[in-house]
């Protein structure tokens, strides 16, 4: 190994040993694990620490990142980094006075904010391209950010090491990627995305720093809606339309959620801005292009239901947990009178994949056209509860079916909560075909 490839290597180690140990003596030690008893760099390096009296495990373990793949809660984040800004901050803890520095660095794959704890040990200004070891993510309201407390350390490294990142004039950050809501996946971090704000509502919740208020509703563009969650009052108004930067997704069930917080941007915009983006109901989606980000919002899928699953039709669920009671008894409870319900399990096929369906009592009685009680009527009469569910094989087993809802997934697949089910009329359906067929040819 050559001279310049071991020197920081050397200032790694130094770093562990907090100074304690002169670089030369570390770099003539290490050099004699290399190359007389040539073992493993990673070895050689955590020897030498150990012999030092240090923790080799405060020693860097390469977890090598791009800054749109960190998310909250992650230790030992290596990224290589250009510095955007650099802003001092005098904090007091505990009533003490204290120096920190806080701002922004980028890759070429978005930017995200950083607190340095010790700006007098790490030093690097803006422009420096560097390396960043050991540094370690935390999510607050619902950003991503970078902290680089007292395990971490910084490399200088060339300038071209890193593409040119440009901030936008006037501002701190690096433009973020500009996406449609059917483009929205977990994990994506500084994005920018236009849409129609469909619903607000302002709640309160509990954080660790108190109550705090988070605006949250449905935002929509032409391919599809995504729920989002405002951590900052931006004064959204139901109708209008906006185009957020410096937003967030973050996935529940697979779920794409959109978060943006005080470092967003939110810019109004006239309609003539985003002609395409109509208010009323979604276009319809195939099921590859949901799976393709996890799932959706309020999606609309058009196909033909292929199976109809066990425990589809009459049913019945114990009074305390909902569960389904078989053979009179509840998985938890024990033997209980059950109450009837209704529901559908059922899978449809859109010609390219498949799409696990669930309907409740509502959605299954308008299917069936049949209320719940005349369902129980029928049962009795044929002294047998499977006649509901022939009934509504027969209503729905390959048919063309439009379905809407919610479309989560897991380890299983994606699964659509319908809130709403019909018939697709032939002339409907071609329309419907042709919709999708020139949706695809669109991306
Ligand atoms: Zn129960």
């Amino acid at each position: 190994m050559e001279k310049d490839e071991i020197a920081p290597h050397v200032k790694e180690i130094a770093r562990v040993l907090n100074g304690k140990v002169e670089e030369s003596k570390i770099e003539e030690e290490l050099e004699n694990y290399l190359n007389v008893y040539r073992v493993s760099l990673d070895t050689a390096k955590r020897s030498v620490v150990k012999n030092f009296g240090g923790d080799p495990n405060a020693l860097t373990r390469g977890n090598r990142r791009k800054v749109s793949d960190v998310k909250g809660g992650e230790q030992n984040v290596d990224l290589l980094v250009r510095v955007l800004t650099l802003n001092p901050k005098e904090v007091e803890i505990k009533g003490e006075k204290r120096q920190l520095a806080y701002g922004l660095v980028a890759d070429e794959t978005g930017s995200m904010g950083y607190t340095l704890w010790e700006p007098q040990r790490l030093l690097f200004k803006p422009g420096d391209v560097i390396m960043l070891r050991n540094a370690y993510s935390k999510e607050y309201n619902g950003r991503v950010d970078l902290n680089l407390g007292n395990r971490a350390n910084v490399e200088q490294m060339p300038k071209d090491a890193l593409p040119q990142i440009d901030a936008p004039a006037g501002g701190s950050y690096a433009p973020g990627e500009t996406v449609k809501v059917g483009e929205l996946a977990d994990g994506m971090n500084n994005v920018t995305v236009s849409g129609r704000i469909v619903t607000v509502e302002r709640r309160e919740i509990n954080t660790e720093d108190g109550a705090k208020v988070v605006f949250s509703g449905i935002l929509a563009d032409e391919t599809g809606k995504v729920q989002y969650s405002a951590w900052a009052d931006y004064q959204l108004k139901e109708g209008e339309l906006v185009r957020i930067s410096r937003a967030y997704v973050k996935g529940w069930k697979g779920v794409p959620k959109l978060n943006f917080g005080e470092r967003a941007g939110v810019v109004r915009l006239k309609a003539e801005d985003l002609p395409e983006v109509t208010s009323g109901k979604p276009k319809p989606r195939s099921i590859e292009d949901i799976e393709r980000v996890g799932g959706a919002t309020d999606a609309l899928v058009i196909g033909t239901i292929v199976d109809v699953k066990e425990g589809s039709g009459l049913i019945k669920r114990c009074p305390q947990c909902k569960r389904v009671v078989l053979k009179g008894a509840c998985r938890i409870h024990g033997k209980v009178e059950g109450i009837w319900d209704l529901r559908v399990k059922a899978i449809l096929d859109d010609g390219n994949s498949t799409l696990a369906v669930v309907m409740n009592r509502t959605v299954t009685e308008t299917v069936l056209g049949q209320k719940l009680e005349d369902c129980v009527k029928r049962a009795q009469e044929a002294l047998n509860p499977d006649v509901v569910r022939e009934m509504v094989e027969e209503k729905i087993l390959a048919k063309p079916m439009q379905v809407r809802g919610n479309v989560l997934s897991d380890e299983y697949g994606l699964m659509m909560i319908v809130s709403e089910a019909s018939a697709v009329e032939t002339d409907l359906k071609e329309a419907a075909v042709a919709m999708l067929a020139e949706l695809e040819g669109f991306q």
